[in-house]
């Protein structure tokens, strides 16, 4: 008689990290930080995290020792732009400008079914390579773009949202749509595609300006026909696009509410930057439970603002932080932590390692309406989750030697570190990916 094997978990050793609940602001001990240095982290056979526990786990786990390395749960990079890793780092213009000289052309290369595909592996492969196992994705206003990433998402086991880009004006050649044709690829992709495997559709504004008034109302209309839907646009980003937009939508009270007036805005609706908002518009966010990508090093890079986190936080709507790759200069989540902590910083206030972390894990996933998939390591969700070295290099190996409370051991590490200090990235359990760079 031969007995099949029973299935075998996985039994993760280091130093666990992650939020029980949202910490306060500024505070640097605070009980929603759940540490448990050299804890085992349990995954089960079907992926899903099965228990944190101090003791070594029997046979029915194989067993990988990380003991001295952090352990978090995977980034959640909320606004990103696949195409645009072919112009990150383009020098010397601000938002309007670098769409027109740099991200436009790039784009229209997505039009070739093979350059999507390509470009689809490539840009989740880097994804995991820098730590980032769930992201909100721009692809191009292709259609081929947006299949491309999803089968891609597919493969890898990725929990992915993303969605053909709508933009019928405003843009060149080969890189618009019109409406008819753009909500049959939107209807289609949601029918396809739409909470498949690990993936969700979402309508895809690229902003107020490339999308006629026809296209916003069937944008909206399309979340309003199905609200586990998500929509995904940017907002208030730079000064000179938040007056073309006043003059492109005359009625419009304000930016946002170009969006909000056409049923844009809504539980699960991602808006990049969100710089240049009033009291009246951070209500309405407030109100419709649409939350705010946070992009640092993309607002600091193209020159357009300080973003007012403690002023979102008043008002009560969520706050995420994303690399908005290729404004942004870094897929790291920690690079742009750090940036997101010196812009904090430009406007008198000082952002926690704790409260930084748990926007990127946590608190992403719980905005997203996916705390219960992804985000900590409370029993039952999916495994994703990524091994990091504490400090890499004399420098950051120094100060992490001399550190003596744990806010600021971790505040050095989010500050010091980035890609390279990436051990293992794992997805749904599975290993998913090595660091690409040594
Ligand atoms: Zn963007």
């Amino acid at each position: 008689m031969t007995v099949s094997p029973t299935p075998q978990g996985l039994a993760l050793r280091g130093d666990l990290l992650d939020f029980g609940a949202q910490p306060g602001w500024a505070a640097l001990e605070d009980p929603a930080v759940r540490y448990r240095p050299d804890h085992w982290l349990l995954i089960g056979p079907d992926g899903r995290i099965a228990g944190v526990q101090k003791e070594e786990p029997g046979p029915e786990y194989r067993r990988e020792d990380h003991a001295g390395k952090l352990i978090l749960p995977g980034f959640i990079d909320t606004h990103v732009h696949c195409p645009q890793l072919d112009v990150i780092g383009s020098y010397g213009t601000e938002l309007l400008d670098w769409l027109n000289k740099y991200t436009f052309p790039a784009e229209c290369r997505y039009a070739d079914p093979a350059v999507a595909r390509a470009g689809a592996g490539h840009f989740l492969d880097a994804l995991l390579a820098h730590g980032t196992t769930t992201a909100v994705v721009f692809p191009t206003v292709h259609k081929v773009s947006a299949e491309a990433l999803f089968e891609a998402a597919r493969q890898r086991g990725m929990r992915l949202i993303a969605g053909k880009v709508l933009m019928d004006r405003h843009a060149p050649d080969g890189l618009r749509d019109d409406v008819a044709q753009a909500e049959r690829d939107c209807i289609d992709l949601i029918d396809r595609w739409h909470g498949v495997d690990r993936l969700s559709y979402a309508v895809t504004v690229r902003f107020a300006p490339t999308s006629t008034p026809a296209q916003l109302a069937m944008a909206g209309a399309l979340c309003k026909a199905d609200a586990s839907l998500y929509m995904q646009t940017h907002v208030a980003e730079n000064r000179s696009e938040v007056e073309w937009v006043a003059q492109l939508f005359p009625t419009a009270r304000s930016y946002l509410d170009v969006y909000a007036r056409e049923g844009l805005l809504h539980p699960r609706a991602v808006l990049a930057h969100g710089i240049w908002l009033d009291a009246q518009d951070r209500r309405t966010l407030t109100n419709t439970g649409a939350q705010v990508a946070f992009c640092p090093s993309s607002n600091l890079f193209l020159g357009s603002g300080l973003f007012d986190w403690p002023a979102a936080r008043g008002a009560g709507f969520a706050v995420s932080v994303a690399s908005d790759v290729g404004g942004g200069t870094s897929l790291s989540i920690q690079r742009n932590l750090l940036d997101g902590y010196k812009v904090q910083a430009m406007g008198g206030h000082r952002l926690s390692a704790w409260a930084a972390l748990h926007a990127a894990t946590r608190g992403a996933a719980e905005a997203l309406q996916l705390g219960d998939e992804i985000g900590s390591f409370d029993t039952g969700l999916l495994a994703d989750v990524c091994v990091w070295d504490w400090a890499r290099g004399p420098v950051a190996q120094a100060r992490h030697a001399v550190a003596r409370e744990l806010h600021e051991k971790v505040f050095a590490w989010m500050s010091l570190s980035d890609e390279r200090n990436l051990v293992r990235s794992f997805v749904a359990g599975r290993s998913a990916a090595l660091p690409t760079v040594g």
